[in-house]
Parts: C-alpha cells; sequence; structure tokens
C-alpha cells in the first residue's frame, strides 16, 4: 500500500499528461469549431489553470536559486572548490551542445529533410528576427548594476553571481555571520516545502498545460513537416539515450536506467511548460534529492545549465539550419556547419530556458550563414510539439552534468543515488503537518511572544 501510495506524483503527472494530450486531440478533431469549448473550456479554464501553475512555478525559482545557492557557497567552504565546479559545469555544458548539434547536423545530412519539399499549402509565418544579445553584452550583464533589477527581472546569471558574492562573503566574514547562514539554510527549506506544494497539485496544471496545447495544435498540421519532426525527434532520441548517458557512465560509473528513473518527474514537468527555467526547482529537487547529489553542486549547475545549457535547442538548431538549407536549395558545405556549431553553442549560452528562445536563436544562426530567416516560418507551427520535447532534454543534459561534477568533487550521495525510493515526492505523507514539530514550535512561539 505504501508503495503504490508513493508513485502517486509520477503517475498522477504522467496521468495529467496523456489525459490531457487525448483531451486537446479530440476537441482539436471533432469541436474545434465548437465556440463554448474555444472560449469557455480551451481559453477559458484550460489556459487560466495551465498559466496559474506556470506562475505557480515560475514564483519558486528565484528565491529558490538565491537562497539554496547562498547555502550551496557556504557548504562547500573553500573558494577554490568553487571555481573548479564552475570550470568544469562551464566546459562540460559547452562540450554537450557542441556534441548535440553535430549530432543533429549529422543525422539531418543522411537523413536529407527538405529536399524536394513542397511550398504549397504550408503557412508561413511571416518572421520578424529579434536579434540574440552578443556574447560580449552576456558577460557584461552576468554582473548586475543593481541586483534588485536583477531579481525583479529574474535574470539568472546576474541573480547566480550575486548569490554567490553574498556566500563569499558570509565565508570571509566567518563565525560572526553564522546566524545570517542558518537564517538562509531555513529559507531554503521554505522555499524547498513551497515546491513540495506546488508539486502536489503538478498533475491539474499539466493537464490544462497539455489540453490546450493540443486542442490548438492539431496532429495534421505535422503532416507536411513528417521529416523535418521526425529528423528532430531522432537526433533528440540519440542524444538522450546516447550521448547522456554515455557521458554520465564514463564520468560515473553510476547505473544510467536509475538516473533516467529518478529524472522522469523533472522530464514531465520540462515538457508540459516548455520552460527550463520554470522547471528549476523540479530539477534541483530531483538531482539533489533523488540523485544525491549535494547542494553545494546542485545549486550552482542545476540554473545555471537552466540558462547556458540547451543541447535539445542546439538540436532543433541543427536540423532546422540543413532542412531550410535543403528546402531553398543552398549548399553550406563544411565551414557552414561549423559555424552553425559554433554560433549555436554562443547563442545557447546568451538565452534564458523560457518558451520558444530556441526560434529567436534560430535567426541568429541562419544570420551567421546567410540562410533566409523566412526559412523560420515553415518550421514555427510545429516548434511548440519539439519544443517541449527538446525542453526535456536540456533538463536531462543539466542533471546529468551536476552529476558528473557532483562525482568529480566527491560530492554525491552513492546510497541515495542507488535508493529506488529517495526523494520520492508522496503528496499525502509530505504535505501532513508534523504534530511533534507543530507542538513545539507552539512552544516557542509562546515563549517568544510572553
Ligand atoms: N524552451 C526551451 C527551454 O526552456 C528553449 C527553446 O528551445 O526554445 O529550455
Amino acid at each position: 500500500m505504501a508503495e503504490r501510495k508513493k508513485m502517486t506524483l509520477t503517475v498522477k503527472v504522467v496521468l495529467g499528461l496523456v489525459l490531457g494530450l487525448v483531451t486537446g486531440v479530440i476537441i482539436n478533431t471533432f469541436l474545434s469549431d465548437n465556440a463554448f469549448v474555444k472560449t469557455w473550456l480551451v481559453g477559458g479554464i484550460f489556459h487560466m489553470v495551465g498559466a496559474m501553475f506556470i506562475n505557480s512555478l515560475k514564483m519558486l525559482v528565484v528565491p529558490l536559486v538565491t537562497f539554496s545557492l547562498i547555502c550551496g557557497v557556504c557548504g562547500i567552504g573553500d573558494i577554490a572548490a568553487l571555481g573548479r565546479i564552475g570550470t568544469k559545469s562551464f566546459f562540460l555544458y559547452v562540450l554537450t551542445t557542441a556534441i548535440a548539434i553535430s549530432t543533429a547536423i549529422i543525422l539531418a545530412t543522411l537523413i536529407g529533410p527538405g529536399q524536394g519539399f513542397q511550398m504549397e499549402g504550408i503557412e508561413v509565418t511571416k518572421v520578424a528576427a529579434k536579434e540574440a544579445p552578443p556574447i560580449t553584452q552576456v558577460f557584461i550583464d552576468i554582473i548586475p548594476g543593481n541586483p534588485i533589477t536583477a531579481f525583479a527581472n529574474g535574470d539568472m546569471l546576474s541573480i547566480i553571481f550575486y548569490a554567490i558574492m553574498v556566500g563569499i562573503s558570509l565565508l570571509m566574514i566567518g563565525k560572526a555571520v553564522r546566524p545570517v547562514v542558518e537564517g538562509a539554510e531555513m529559507l531554503n527549506e521554505v522555499a524547498m516545502k513551497m515546491v513540495d506544494i506546488v508539486m502536489s497539485v503538478a498533475h491539474i496544471g499539466v493537464f490544462c498545460l497539455i489540453a490546450k496545447t493540443f486542442s490548438e495544435q492539431g496532429i495534421g498540421l505535422l503532416m507536411p513537416m513528417a521529416s523535418y519532426f521526425l529528423t528532430v525527434l531522432g537526433a533528440l532520441a540519440i542524444h538522450l539515450f546516447v550521448t547522456i548517458l554515455v557521458l554520465l557512465y564514463v564520468f560515473t560509473r553510476f547505473s544510467p536506467i536509475v538516473f533516467m528513473r529518478k529524472m522522469r518527474d523533472a522530464q514531465a514537468f520540462a515538457f508540459s511548460t516548455a520552460s527550463s527555467s520554470a522547471t528549476i526547482p523540479i530539477t534541483l529537487r530531483s538531482v539533489i534529492e533523488r540523485l544525491g547529489v549535494n547542494n553545494s553542486v546542485g545549486s550552482f549547475t542545476v540554473p545555471l545549465g537552466a540558462t547556458i545549457n540547451m543541447d535539445g535547442t542546439a538540436i532543433m538548431q541543427g536540423v532546422a539550419t540543413v532542412f531550410i538549407a535543403n528546402v531553398y536549395g543552398v549548399e553550406l558545405g563544411i565551414g557552414g556547419y561549423l559555424t552553425v556549431i559554433g554560433m549555436a553553442v554562443l547563442a545557447s549560452i546568451g538565452t534564458a530556458g523560457v518558451p520558444g528562445v530556441g526560434l529567436i536563436m534560430l535567426a541568429m544562426v541562419l544570420n551567421q550563414v546567410g540562410l533566409p530567416l523566412e526559412g523560420i516560418g515553415i518550421i514555427m507551427g510545429v516548434d511548440r510539439l519539439l519544443d517541449m520535447c527538446r525542453t526535456s532534454v536540456n533538463i536531462t543534459g543539466d542533471a546529468m552534468v551536476s552529476t558528473v561534477v557532483a562525482k568529480g568533487e566527491n560530492k554525491i550521495d552513492i546510497d541515495v543515488y542507488n535508493d529506488p525510493e529517495a526523494g520520492i515526492f508522496d503528496p499525502d505523507e509530505e504535505l501532513d503537518f508534523d504534530d511533534e514539530d507543530e507542538k513545539e514550535f507552539e512552544e516557542i512561539m509562546k515563549n517568544k511572544l510572553t
């Protein structure tokens, strides 16, 4: 019974996903002309509840990252180790992104999506290409001129930078600021508890998000784009099941099956929200509590990865570039492809993990190799579905790098990693108020107030 109860979150979220998909497809196929369904159900309830769910996830991100990072830095207690963790994770993030896009380009060149592509009947959306920020500006912006603005805007790299600075300063002062460190630890606990609260209603949010997406996105839309769509999915699958798992095994010798099983919740959240940033709380929870990565590593590598590491996005860009080159009959050559790889890696560093950002970055890549931006208009129609898939790959890559870096630093609890029950979210148990703790808390408050 207890075993069954413990499975509830994953089962519920997957159920929400599947029911949402079925509901969405039924609405799209049979009820798309029904004004009531369109306005009240899809545009009303599904939209509202889905957006409330995304907002409640986003609400968790900034405080959670800040407090867990401050605690993480204080937990390491060694500034040199911090530098090592930073360098290793940055290197691994860049490496995995480069492997991802190379896989995509090779697979797309072999399959050749877009060759003999029929433009008739395809709705080409007009694209107003926004430019991604220049890489120099990205580095400048890491240091927040005004931390309050950075926190208000949720600028992840600046927040990471500032929280690390606070942590380092606390470490340098030492004993005198112990209460501040303890305060940060307590606030971190509170932030983590809020993650649990949001997770306990996740299945409803997931259902609404997926039902809305599939109500609006007909499967029929995919047909003319099947070769592109399937090539992206194929490259994502290779990266997820081969590259990520092989790297994990080579660097850690840990079981890839356990890793994948423990990442399921986070993958489902990423799939439903199409945002690595909004999924940070769940990725962080999975990495720390399920995989056993120490907070001192996870609190840094996870938010950093959600911002600079986008393997799935790079894969989409690789396939999209080959596809667009084929559609317009442009020969890119080795030099062109190398430029694409470099640009995609740089672009992924400079943009946050939010829905659809991959397409904005693609404009930058296409510009660089002289391909027409209208190409983006062709693939835009199927991008949402691919966005959901690639975001799941993005966050799995973040978790793999976190595990590898933690292993290298001896900051992972292998017993937790191997324990199938570790960190499993059980809504009933976790959200119960602990009677004893509550009584103790009441006592403390009484004594304080009298
Ligand atoms: N939605 C992706 C993410 O948040 C980015 C993208 O590919 O558009 O990771």
